[in-house]
């Protein structure tokens, strides 16, 4: 954002409605705005010919339309895409692109490292710099649009279909932010992705986890990765606070999952730790009353982790298990592992300065 301007991005319709009213543009006009911006990716006012040269000019004088900057931008031999995003601050976080052959997802980051430290993931050795604000969330997809050359194009012609906030940060510690980005991404208006197509992604932050579904409806995924209180504790700290019982309440009263749409539990498919039969045994057992689906994710290693993958037989029979119960398991193909974008393995070389707060949003999610 420049100095005394308004990000545009990151604005509600109602609010850009209140905005431009402030500053005497007719309040009909953030129709045309929203349409510029986020079906035709306008990057800039002298863009929009539907406006009148003079009022572009005083649009321009008020108003920004904020785009995070390309730090670097890499391509997997597999065709995923990472992205290494810098804010104005100066801080960056890791967007990643997943082509599929006739769909695609955008992981998208929620914060600037992680409060939480899971020990099997590569962002959860970055402190928590700063949580993302929802123009820097939207930022992430108007950056994947126009590096996929996809505005104004169909949605049968478009890759860009599909977003999953499974990139950097926990985005239950960040949930108002992400709320508000959702709620512009999901405008039909607009960018227009249906919550049908929007997964949300967290290690278990039990009391958010109901407002998700009422308010914004998107699809849930759990980090389980272990069966057991014992073992969670150690690999996805969060289960201190709220243990496997209280997760596994709130997923059998999610309000947004049905039959049709079942709540994903991932589980990171960690050798001699959390992969034997009867683990899997017990994954199924803790599932029964649930409509749920299970993602098997093969460990991604980085520089200094303390785990080694599963093997393939191994993930493989623990597979086996929970699919004879009637789940979908598929093992998840590690997709640009070559330029460090799979799952676990994003991080910045963003830092928190000493002495320096931690710049939350309106206000921290946490409880
Ligand atoms: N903070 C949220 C979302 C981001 S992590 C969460 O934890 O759910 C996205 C997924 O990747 C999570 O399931 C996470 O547990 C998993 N993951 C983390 N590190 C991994 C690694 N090294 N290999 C495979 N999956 C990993
Ligand atoms: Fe944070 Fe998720 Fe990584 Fe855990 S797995 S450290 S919650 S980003």
């Amino acid at each position: 954002m420049q100095m005394g301007k308004i990000d545009i991005i990151g604005l509600t319709r109602q609010e850009l409605t209140e905005a431009l009213r402030a500053v005497g543009v007719e309040p009909f006009r953030a129709g045309q705005l929203w349409h510029w911006i986020y079906t035709k990716g306008a990057t800039g006012f002298e863009q929009m010919t539907t406006i009148a040269k003079k009022q572009q000019a005083l649009l321009a004088e008020h108003f920004t339309i904020g785009r995070p900057g390309i730090a670097k931008a890499l391509v997997s031999f597999d065709g995923t895409r990472k992205w290494l995003l810098e804010f104005t601050d100066g801080n960056k976080v890791e967007t990643v692109f997943i082509p599929e052959d006739d769909r695609g997802a955008l992981c998208v980051s929620s914060q600037v490292g992680c409060t939480l430290s899971c020990t099997f993931c590569h962002t959860g050795t970055m402190r928590l710099v700063r949580n993302l604000t929802a123009g820097d969330i939207i930022g992430q997809m108007l950056i994947a649009r126009d590096s996929l050359n996809e505005w104004g194009k169909k949605r049968e012609d478009c890759l860009f279909t599909n977003i999953v906030l499974m990139g950097m940060g926990e985005p239950l510690y960040n949930y108002e932010q992400v709320a508000r980005a959702l709620h512009i991404v999901m405008d039909m208006e607009g960018i227009a992705i249906s919550k049908r197509r929007i997964t949300l992604s967290t290690s278990g932050v039990v009391p958010i986890m109901k407002r998700v579904g009422d308010e914004l409806g998107v699809n849930l995924a759990i980090s389980l990765h272990a069966v057991r209180d014992d073992l969670r504790d150690e690999l996805v700290p969060i289960n201190k606070k709220y243990p496997l019982e209280q997760l596994l309440e709130a997923c059998r009263t999610y309000p947004a999952a049905s039959n049709a749409r079942r709540i994903t539990f991932e589980y990171v498919m960690l050798k001699n730790v959390n992969d034997t039969d009867a683990d899997a045994r017990e994954l199924v057992r803790l599932l029964a009353d649930i409509h749920a689906k299970v993602n098997l994710i093969p460990f991604n290693p980085w520089p200094g982790a303390p785990y080694e993958c599963s093997s393939n037989s191994r993930i493989n029979s623990f597979s086996k298990i929970i699919n004879a119960a009637g789940y979908s398991s598929p093992v998840r193909t590690p997709r640009g592992r070559d330029i460090f974008a799979a799952c676990g393995q994003l991080k910045s070389d963003s830092e928190r300065k000493k002495g320096e707060k931690v710049w939350l949003g309106e206000k921290p999610a946490a409880p």
